[in-house]
């Protein structure tokens, strides 16, 4: 038996690694990379088959932003080329949502620049998603709106909104590096509220900001101390005009490592491949649905992904399913037919943009 089928195991029994195994999992050498890739997915495929969640991001205010997180285009004074608006109309933002309902996404993750909503900010979000519910009752509603005040999280559950994301980013060591207008613990205790009002709790990180791999498994287990139920993974994509821009620092197979690290300490949570993923993956996409078992569909919050018909052909090839379709977990169609069945041909947000998921 290798230390990666021990590694295994023990997330088959919902066990984290040791520091060290996590670290060895970053470590691990290209020879060894397939290893690791076998070893997360048989945990992977305990708990969630070859189903792929999809999710779909709706960018619902976007830049001008008073915080300065330094990976994100729509921080203060950013000089990156990104749309700038203010809340979109509740039947926008129910628009926009269906049409990735449509391309088969079962959640729909509304998302707000800025350090968090004011109480009127809530009552326009709550209506907006009392409208979506109204019409769409079966799919999942993710509210992503920065810092959460007293009450605002019960009156967001109130409306009928399924999860809150607010990620954890990064090591509390790092934090620093990264933001200098909020604190790492203003997102825990975000996070804490959102599970305290009953939200499905959301949190991940973004890997390639200039972090340790003690930080990378820093906030692995810090993430694990949250239990949340879903870990958005991002990739750093380094925009022009951002304080992080140029800072290229990851390959497709760190990537790997990284998504299978995470899995190994958070072994039944829904591990999602976000952010970069093209960019970062590239080729290597597929063998990542190997890890994780969901990912968005199209398009992030201000940058482009690939086309959504694209991503349900690459989880048709790889085979594997999307989960809640009509036909899972059956044999695909062929992508073209599917694609044109869901009427996702191409699932396209306005503006080609430079960002990551906001608030992430
Ligand atoms: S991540 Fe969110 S809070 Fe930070 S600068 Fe971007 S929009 Fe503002």
């Amino acid at each position: 038996m290798t230390w990666l089928d021990l590694v295994a195991d023990k997330a088959l029994h919902r066990e984290p690694p040791t520091r060290d195994e996590a670290l060895a999992v970053l470590a691990s050498a290209d020879d060894e990379l397939m290893d690791v890739v076998a070893a997360a997915f048989r945990v992977r495929r305990e708990f969630f088959g070859r189903r792929v969640k999809l999710n779909y991001l709706v960018n619902v205010k976007s830049g001008l932003c008073p915080e300065d997180c330094f990976y994100c285009s729509q921080r203060v004074g950013s000089a990156a080329d990104v749309l700038k608006y203010t809340w979109l109309k509740t039947d926008e933002v129910i628009a926009s949502a269906e049409a990735g309902v449509a391309g088969g996404a079962r959640r729909v993750c509304l998302v707000a620049s800025g350090r968090g909503p004011t109480d009127k900010d809530i009552d326009r979000i709550s209506a907006t998603i009392e409208g979506f519910k109204q019409r769409n009752p079966d799919v999942e509603v993710c509210a992503c709106l920065g810092l959460l005040s007293q009450g605002q999280a019960e009156r967001l559950a109130a409306a009928g909104t399924t999860a809150y994301n607010h990620n954890l980013n990064t090591s509390g060591g790092h934090y620093a590096d990264i933001c200098t207008t909020h604190e790492y613990a203003d997102r825990v205790a975000t996070v804490e509220s959102a599970k305290s009002a009953g939200l499905s709790p959301c949190s991940g990180l973004i890997a390639g900001m200039g972090e340790t791999d003690e930080d990378l498994v820093d906030v692995a287990f810090a993430l694990r101390s949250v239990n949340p139920d879903s870990v958005p993974v991002n990739f750093l994509i380094p925009f022009d005009g951002t304080p992080l821009e140029g800072h290229w620092q990851l390959t497709p197979q760190r990537c790997l490592r990284i998504l299978a690290m995470v899995r190994f300490v958070c072994p039944d949570a829904e591990v999602r491949l976000a952010g970069g993923r093209e960019i970062h993956l590239r080729t290597l996409q597929p063998l990542a649905l190997h890890i994780v078992n969901s990912i968005f569909l199209g398009d992030y919050l201000t940058s482009e992904g690939q086309a959504g018909s694209a991503d349900l052909a690459m989880i048709a090839d790889a085979g594997f399913t999307v989960e809640g379709a009509p036909d899972a977990p059956d044999a695909p169609d062929a992508p073209d037919d599917r694609a044109a069945r869901t009427g996702l041909v191409h699932v396209r947000r306005r503006g080609a943009g430079t960002d990551l998921p906001a608030n992430a």
